[in-house]
């Protein structure tokens, strides 16, 4: 707590999350990133006149897949919500959302810290509503602004936190597990980047000890994790030196500018009653029946924090590890993959994150797509463990492979056919040698150097005669002779 000089940040997150429907939330329109602007839009999403919303079912299915992944309730009756306000991006001049009934209430998400520690972060609500569009600021030499409409009407679930975050480190914590969530129960992409993941932070300060919260402000327009994380820190510190010299925190909304690492005021707060909500006339309160929520709740997958546990029994991995192969579910189902068809959990597990994580980093591509089968990977490691290959060897195969595109077995034959002029795996051979020959070692370097022809055979011998007898001489006179 020192840190914070005696007081401590009372946290609340609201997030944004875009649902990965086919369509929009209340149109047939496309909901797609990516799209010339304003391709995509209709006389619903646009909210004119005679136009009627009706609510995409999928949408409200991947609602209902959240809350009950969180443990939330679904309710059997929510209603949509009209949300007054004038902006460019909003041509209706109201957003459709969901107010006092929304469709879950409750749950939580466990997450951890990077110390280990075991954190808990209690939900408040998760409700449904439509995206606003978007809005292009003037670029040199332009001084008008433009408004991109397509993402007007896409669905979005808000998933609204108690304050229960103590620090921006919490809430960076929380966010990670909430997008890993989101992504495993595939109805977002969790892709902060595109927008398709949005926070806002609601951030008070107290002296430790106080029960009773401080003003809050809220700050919005993070567009990263660590840009949250900065924010928040940001934010923290402004009050607390705020108070500490006299003044006083106002209730208001901030925006974070990344280049000046700074928050700058946008407004002071509004109420709800600003926004005057009303019930939406134009749609039917959501029934859901307690049959939907049962087999929305048969649908879901096994979720990270279960099959991390799962891994550590079923392969014998350490938690540490089992998290990183639980990170994503195509990660997960990756290791498994290989499992199908290799016994050693911990060989697939260490080969898994130093080869192929190590290649697809570094190649910028992700699991989900990456060309190398888990059953080549397995063959390789089957190919190890039964020592037809050196594990030096399996990785020299598997750089080739990621390169030339073709199979171990090609790889390895083209190898074993061709003269072995590589020092380092003649080195290996010759290690060999001597760990088996010891005494003709001694011998040599006592003086018996005409062992050497001996040691030359040995090495032909063991390469199949493949070892090219200029490195191998050049090499046994440095062995040798040190
Ligand atoms: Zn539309």
């Amino acid at each position: 707590m020192a840190e914070y000089n005696g007081f401590e940040p009372v946290i609340g997150l609201e997030v944004h999350a875009q649902l990965l429907t086919e369509t929009k939330v209340f149109c047939g329109c496309k909901s797609a990133y990516g799209a010339s602007p304003n391709t995509y839009t209709c006389p619903i999403c646009l909210g004119l006149p005679g136009s009627l919303p009706v609510l995409n079912k999928k949408a409200a299915e991947y609602a209902m897949k959240m809350i009950l992944a969180v443990g939330g309730k679904v309710s059997n009756r929510s209603v949509f919500a009209r949300k007054n306000y004038f902006y460019p991006d909003l041509p209706k001049g109201y957003q459709i959302s969901q107010f006092d009934k929304p469709i879950g209430e409750g749950g939580s998400i466990p997450y951890r810290l990077d110390s280990g520690e075991e954190k808990l972060c209690r939900l408040i609500r998760i409700h449904l509503e439509e995206d606003a569009g978007k809005l292009l600021h003037p670029e040199a030499g332009e001084n008008y602004s433009r408004v991109d409409l397509n993402r007007c009407g896409a669905p979005l679930i808000e998933i609204v936190t108690e304050a229960d975050i103590r620090s921006p480190e919490e809430a960076y914590a929380y966010l990670v597990t909430l997008r890993q969530l989101v992504q495993y129960l595939e109805v977002c992409s969790g892709d902060m980047e595109k927008g398709h993941l949005r926070c806002d932070a609601n951030v008070s300060v107290r002296p430790v000890g106080q029960k009773k919260f401080g003003t809050r402000t809220e700050v919005k327009n993070m567009n990263s994790f660590k840009g949250v994380e900065r924010a928040i820190t940001y934010e923290i510190n402004r009050q607390i030196a705020l108070i500490q010299s006299g003044g006083e925190v106002i209730q208001a909304t901030l925006l974070w500018n990344e280049a000046k690492q700074a928050a700058e005021m946008m407004r002071t707060k509004e109420e709800s009653h600003d926004y005057r909500y009303f019930p939406e006339p134009d749609l039917v309160n959501l029934v859901i029946s307690d049959s939907w929520i049962h087999s929305v709740r048969d649908s879901l997958p096994e979720l990270p924090k279960a099959r991390a546990t799962r891994f550590v029994t079923q392969y014998g991995i350490r938690e540490y590890d089992a998290q990183v192969l639980t990170a994503t579910r195509a990660l997960a189902k990756y290791y498994e993959k290989v499992m199908e068809s290799f016994g050693d959990g911990i060989a697939a597990s260490n080969w898994i994150q130093t080869e192929l994580l190590g290649v697809i980093n570094q190649q910028k591509k992700d699991i989900a797509t990456c060309t190398i089968e888990p059953e080549i990977i397995a063959d390789l490691l089957t190919l190890v463990k039964s020592g037809k290959i050196s594990g030096k060897i399996a990785k020299t195969v598997f750089k080739e492979m990621n390169i030339s595109g073709k199979s171990p077995a090609s790889i390895i034959q083209k190898k074993v056919l061709e003269q072995i002029s590589d020092e380092s795996l003649l080195e290996e051979v010759i290690t060999e040698i001597f760990d088996k020959n010891q005494a003709n070692v001694t011998s040599y370097r006592a003086g018996k150097t005409a062992l050497f022809g001996f040691f030359v055979g040995q090495t032909m011998k063991a390469t199949g005669g493949r070892a090219n007898p200029n490195v191998v001489s050049t090499l046994l006179k440095k062995m040798l002779e040190g």
